[in-house]
């Protein structure tokens, strides 16, 4: 686990970051943006793209790529990352990045400082990189690069989970306290707290047990079902307090394979419990018998968090992204070992829609055309 080399950020102008905002704007329509195209949607004032394109290429935040049919750049993942952090930076929700504390299975976790010096945990989404490398090797590896939109998915997964993530909190439940959230990213509260996975003992086993059946009711009964319950996603501070985490996968209590989910919620935590403690617990919830739905969390969300229209994306997405993910385990079982035989680069994203701004408050912005969005970075 390292360092995250953000020493590049300050140096960013406004000019690169107008750049870099072109050439993700580009993506939208274009795995290889033309430089023309860059040029264009950057619209420089003194002109001079092609010269700023390539001190970025330098640095690795572009990569510029040739084929048989055309030329042009795309974003790396640094460069992605860097686009992300930038505008983090200047709306001073980032001073600076620490540590890395946790690589999940799709993500990355660094501590973060605040403006004030606050610590903070900022979570950078990388959806299918894993399993990405791995599908290098694989004949249809080509196939899967030009059907496949890495950025796209993981800034879905961002904002899905900051947008899960406030309602919960708002709502009381055991979170982290959401911060901001750009493209990728998302900043939050940094828990003082261990994952479950690394706890031997505990004071009282039951009840922590029991606090866990209650919270996955609880959710349940406000129409949602974490999804990915087990002993990685629970953090467990001093006081063996539960707090949960990561919730791109969350999903509906209308969910057709709604009971499935839960189901194996409840048992990831009771195969945990025995493993670890030699604990049964003799209480479990069931979907059938015992989830009462008392209101409708996951309705509420999409229809505040979403506009009509990036609703209706997402709900589409929502069944295209679970296949992706489902496909995905699946290559990891095949290939198994391979991780670490493909070429460095994890960064062939490419997007295919530009998703919409997510302002503090996860309030979604309007939604706006090449032209709009434009206009609005020249000022
Ligand atoms: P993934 O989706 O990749 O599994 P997670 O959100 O589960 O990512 O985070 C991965 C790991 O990072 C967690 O198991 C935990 O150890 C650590 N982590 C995540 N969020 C926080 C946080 N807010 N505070 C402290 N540690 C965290
Ligand atoms: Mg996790």
């Amino acid at each position: 686990m390292g360092k995250l080399d953000v020493s590049m950020l300050r140096y960013l102008s406004q000019e690169d970051m107008r750049v870099l905002t072109a050439v993700e704007m580009g993506m939208k329509n274009h795995e290889i943006v033309p430089l023309s195209l860059v040029a264009s949607i950057a619209n420089l004032k003194h002109g001079g793209t092609h010269k700023l394109v390539k001190e970025l290429s330098k640095h690795r935040l572009l990569a510029f790529e040739k084929s048989k049919m055309n030329a042009g750049y795309r974003l790396t993942n640094r460069g992605y990352d860097f686009l992300a952090l930038k505008v983090l930076s200047q709306r001073d929700v980032l001073h600076s990045v620490g540590n890395q504390i946790g690589v999940g299975k799709e993500s990355d976790i660094y501590i973060v400082a605040g403006e004030d010096q606050e610590q903070l945990a900022l979570k950078i989404h990388r959806l299918g990189r894993t399993s990405f490398r791995q599908l290098k090797n694989k004949r249809d590896y080509h196939l899967k690069r030009n059907t496949t939109s890495w950025i796209y998915l993981s800034r879905l997964a961002a904002t899905k989970e900051f947008a899960y993530m406030k309602a919960l909190y708002a709502r009381g439940f055991p979170v982290p306290k959401p911060i901001d959230c750009n493209r990728h990213l998302v900043v939050m509260e940094l828990l003082q707290a261990y994952p479950l996975q690394q706890i031997h003992e505990l004071n009282d086993v039951e009840s922590v047990y029991t606090d866990l059946m209650n919270l996955i009711l609880k959710l349940a009964s406000h129409g949602l079902i974490h999804g990915d319950f087990n002993e990685f996603n629970l953090m467990l501070d001093e006081n063996d307090h539960v707090t949960m985490i990561d919730f791109p996968q969350m999903l509906s209590t209308s969910h057709r394979n709604a009971k499935d989910y839960f189901d194996r919620d409840v048992k990831c935590v009771r195969d945990f419990f025995f493993r670890r403690f030699g604990f049964t617990g003799e209480d479990f919830p069931q979907f059938d018998r015992d989830v009462q739905k008392e209101c409708s969390m996951d309705r509420d969300i999409l229809a505040s968090g979403f506009s009509k229209k990036e609703h209706d994306e997402l709900e589409a997405l929502e069944s295209e992204f679970r296949h992706q993910i489902e496909d995905l385990s699946q290559d990891v079982d095949i290939i198994g070992e391979e991780e670490n035989s493909g070429p460095e680069d994890a960064d062939a994203g490419y997007e295919k829609e530009i998703s919409p701004e997510t302002d503090k408050c996860g309030k979604i912005e309007e939604f706006q055309s090449m032209e709009e969005s434009t206009s609005r970075i020249q000022t």
